[in-house]
């Protein structure tokens, strides 16, 4: 970024986590209209992109129904995915490859994705281990077992990577992984958290960074769908809430040519009745819808 960032937005992002959400409480939504409007003098374009994380086997069940939707208005989606599901599942993973998206390394396992409060995700087979806890080379590891697994399975060398909860670690400790495999970029970062506030950068020679886009009100959140629908009934859970968020957020992408790097959980949208709205509503409007790799093209 050439500009310094104003005092006040400096201000509010040297103040710890808690305080930091306690002021995006308060100001959220006038927070996220300037931090977006910065973004956008960088980027230029009003450009969004549509992530999926296939978390959970649950995730995975839903991505025929979910590439229908996306294929049927002719948009290309990107798909973290995660290795070992990639194996015991195939099939549906072709879903992704034959609808023509992207796909980005989740890591094998998804270290850190056993929830007892989830039927759905309280087994052996989800790990407790957090990722940044992980060594140096178990790190590595999760990442080669995801890209060989994808490759096996679904013919694709994938280019690049989504951290698992990400929000947990600082993404620079694992560029030198994702080098290592000869990825060239991560979505890695909350915009709010990154140094453009959102727009696209170079944190490592060799890869680009897409931060993903925080919620609308609560910028210093993710704007997914474990926020707006699911974590403690969801923040945005009332009817039409979460379209309408989604509307806001597309109409500032608009007005400040910013990036708007959506990431949701393929079970909570499927089959939510918001969703194909929100796809109609982003098809209709004057923006690029775009994968990484075609984004990544623009920095060559
Ligand atoms: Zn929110």
């Amino acid at each position: 970024m050439n500009k310094p960032l104003p005092f006040y937005i400096r201000a509010v992002l040297a103040l710890p986590s808690p305080l930091r959400h306690g002021v995006s409480l308060l100001f959220g939504e006038q927070i996220n209209n300037i931090f977006t409007a910065i973004q956008g003098k960088q980027l230029g374009k009003s450009t969004v992109i549509l992530s999926f994380d296939c978390d959970f086997p649950v995730d995975v069940d839903a991505l025929p129904t979910l590439c229908s939707l996306l294929n049927s208005r002719g948009i290309q989606g990107s798909f973290a995915v995660v290795g070992q599901w990639v194996e015991s599942d195939p099939k549906s993973h072709h879903a992704i490859v034959d609808g023509g998206h992207e796909l980005l390394n989740h890591s094998h396992t998804h270290p850190n994705l056993r929830n007892e409060s989830y039927d759905f995700a309280n087994s052996e087979k989800f790990t407790d281990k957090v990722f940044s806890d992980l060594t140096r080379n178990e790190q590595l590891q999760e990442l080669k077992l995801c890209h060989t697994a994808v490759f096996e399975n679904l013919g694709i060398e994938m280019q690049g990577c989504r951290l698992p909860h990400f929000g947990n670690l600082d993404p620079l400790d694992a560029y030198g992984l994702m080098l290592e495999l000869g990825y060239s970029f991560s979505s890695s970062i909350l915009a709010s958290l990154s140094p453009t506030l959102g727009a696209p950068y170079t944190p490592h020679e060799n890869i680009i960074e897409f931060p993903v886009a925080g919620c609308p009100e609560h910028p210093f959140t993710v704007f997914d769908t474990w926020h707006c629908l699911v974590k403690e009934g969801g923040r945005h859970a009332r009817p039409g809430e979460f379209l309408q968020l989604g509307l806001n957020a597309l109409a500032l992408c608009k007005k400040h040519h910013s990036l708007l790097n959506l990431y949701f959980d393929p079970k909570d949208v499927a089959f939510h009745e918001d969703f194909p709205r929100l796809l109609d509503s982003l098809v209709e409007a004057d923006v690029r819808i775009m994968t990484y790799q075609r984004l990544m093209l623009e920095w060559k």
